[in-house]
């Protein structure tokens, strides 16, 4: 149900954005204090195109803080008065964007959580249904194109306005660098399929780390995406969720005067030409490289206990087992029956040369 229409603002519906376009604010609305003094902040900065505050917050495990609910709307409003910011913060129910259209709300987002559920994004687009605010639909937490996709074009169906999408990263069970990985392929893969449709990144959701977040706001802009959504919190050390990765507002100005923003370029040569896909094959291949880094860190451990142990690095039986099942995955996938030995035995070699170093290692030592 559209219960009121509000007025969007002039630069979020134009038909060029601004470049990069910036959404910041805190992760949570805490206080009315907090989040006008952040709002004030940051339009201060003139760097600021939408302020960002989470209210009805879909946390992971229960008993942390869910959010304020719609005390925090009033806050945000009254923000948006006194910064003269527009604002948006994340819907997951009928009832979120009720209140929102209800509260005059110039933008929402769908997160992570819900955008996994097809059944929750139709429920919202149709509670959006008519408006012409924009919506920007959060990646899904794990990395299915598709699914991502199928959101934006739920949302698409029935709203009036603009559709972003926003790249937040992608959750796994262990993550070494980035609390969410970026597999920068899938976003440019949703690019080359929806040229339309404007793609953002928020470096904060997937760096999880402060000072993660220039250089993936910078990968960001190599690529050319179209904005940047980032938390930004007055004390962020307190904040009451999100703590590790958002940054002053002092901070957030010395980031964005960093980064270097390259010429767009024309949407076509992007999309269409061979950069699409090697922006993809760059992104494989550094996944690629990782993979391999950590094998050999599990053959490291493995080395180890076999020293301990007093058991032999080759262990017949087992790599005639590893030979055979992943000759069978490679074939399965269409690799070369050559290329996959030849891998497969260059892969096993190292793998030696690194327990080797590992028993001299100890020898030494001890
Ligand atoms: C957020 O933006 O604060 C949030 C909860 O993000 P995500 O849905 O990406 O986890
Ligand atoms: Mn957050």
């Amino acid at each position: 149900m559209n219960l009121h229409s509000p007025q969007p603002h002039r630069d979020l519906t134009a038909e060029r954005l601004p470049h990069p376009l910036v959404i910041a604010g805190p992760c949570s609305a805490e206080t009315e204090a907090q989040v006008v003094e952040t709002a004030k902040a940051l339009a201060a900065t003139g760097r600021v195109h939408l302020l960002r505050a989470g209210i009805w917050k879909p946390r992971t495990r229960p008993q942390t803080f869910e959010g304020v609910g719609d005390d925090g709307l009033n806050w945000l409003v009254k923000a948006r008065t006194e910064s003269g910011l527009p604002i948006c913060t994340e819907v997951a129910n009928t009832r979120h964007v009720e209140a929102c259209l209800e509260a005059g709300l110039d933008a929402v987002w769908i997160g992570a959580r819900t955008t996994v559920s097809p059944f929750a994004v139709q429920e919202i687009a149709e509670a959006l249904k008519g408006t012409n605010i924009p919506v920007l639909v959060k990646n899904p937490m794990h990395a299915d194109l598709k699914l991502w996709i199928g959101a934006i074009e739920r949302v698409q169906a029935l709203v009036d306005g603009p559709v972003w999408a926003l790249h937040r990263g992608f959750t796994g069970y262990q993550h070494k660098e980035f609390r969410n990985a970026p597999m920068w392929e899938v976003p440019i893969a949703l690019r080359a399929e929806k040229p339309e449709v404007p793609v953002l990144c928020d470096p904060s959701h997937i760096g999880g780390r402060r000072d993660l977040l220039e250089p993936v706001a910078q990968k960001a802009m190599d690529l050319g995406m179209a904005g940047l959504m980032l938390e930004v919190h007055p004390t962020p050390s307190e904040a009451w969720s999100d703590a590790e990765q958002q940054i002053t507002p002092e901070r957030f100005v010395e980031m964005l005067d960093h980064l270097t923003i390259r010429a767009e370029l024309p949407e076509g040569d992007l999309v269409d030409g061979l950069a699409a896909l090697r922006m993809q094959m760059d992104s494989v291949d550094e996944q690629l490289v990782e993979l391999l880094a950590a094998r050999m860190d599990l053959a490291r451990s493995i080395g180890q206990f076999k020293k301990e142990h007093g058991i032999t690095i080759l262990q017949l039986e087992r790599w005639k087992q590893v030979f055979a099942s992943r000759s069978r995955w490679g074939k399965d996938l269409r690799l070369g029956e050559t290329f996959m030995m030849n891998l497969l035995e260059h892969v096993h070699n190292e793998s030696i040369r690194v327990q080797t170093e590992v028993m001299n290692e100890k020898k030494s030592a001890e």
